[in-house]
């Protein structure tokens, strides 16, 4: 969100949409182990494309005529765990990757994003609730929110703890969506979840 849209007018691939993947605590897990070099993530990038679950993805992409491999995804250097834009594509910020299962975790995070682009009908990044639709299904169906994930942020598993932390970091990432104040990012999570929550696709179920 430091780019700065001095214009409203700004065109909707100007609009970036961020995981939230890394900040939490896992930030200061990143900081204090020292994030793995750029040569570590690049390779870790290309191994995270083999995940069964990214070449699921990949494959459905392609299905829909989607822009896949290899131009979608880059490794950088950036503020949060990872992002994707309408245009741009995936970004891994390697600065804040300090283990391989971070990085599959961004990356089929984002790759639901790059999905929703391509597969949803006028998918507009400005729409609050087309954006919170999109961040409750990455956080959803990534599994960001598994129980030894989130017990590693230091949250406790409690019953319907799940939904609460795809709740809370889709939330997150609504609200830094510049065209999305934080009580329009509430409003906007609120309505689409049960809808989202539930929409699963390409997936049969929340795999
Ligand atoms: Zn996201």
């Amino acid at each position: 969100m430091a780019e700065g849209h001095a214009a409203a007018a700004a065109a909707e691939a100007d609009v970036r949409v961020e995981a939230e993947s890394s900040s939490q605590s896992q930030q200061g897990v990143a900081s204090s182990r020292g994030a793995m070099s750029q040569e570590d993530c690049v390779s870790g990038i290309r191994s995270a494309l083999n995940h069964p679950t990214a070449r699921f993805l990949r494959e459905q992409m392609e299905k829909s005529g989607c822009q896949v491999w290899p131009r979608l995804i880059r490794a950088a250097t950036c503020n949060s765990a990872g992002g994707y834009a309408s245009q741009e594509g995936i970004k891994v910020c390697c600065n804040h990757m300090t283990l391989q299962d971070e990085i599959n975790q961004v990356i089929i995070h984002e790759l639901i994003h790059a999905y929703d682009d391509c597969v949803t009908k006028n998918m507009n990044w400005k729409n609050c609730a087309h954006h919170a639709c999109s961040e409750i299904r990455a956080n959803h169906l990534s599994g960001d929110c598994h129980y030894k994930r989130e017990l590693l942020r230091g949250f406790m598993k409690i019953r319907g703890h799940e939904q609460d932390c795809v709740k809370r970091r889709a939330l997150m990432s609504v609200k830094n969506n510049p065209y999305c104040s934080e009580a329009a990012a509430k409003d906007a999570v609120e309505a689409v979840w049960h809808i989202c929550y539930n929409d699963t696709r390409p997936f049969d179920r929340a795999p």
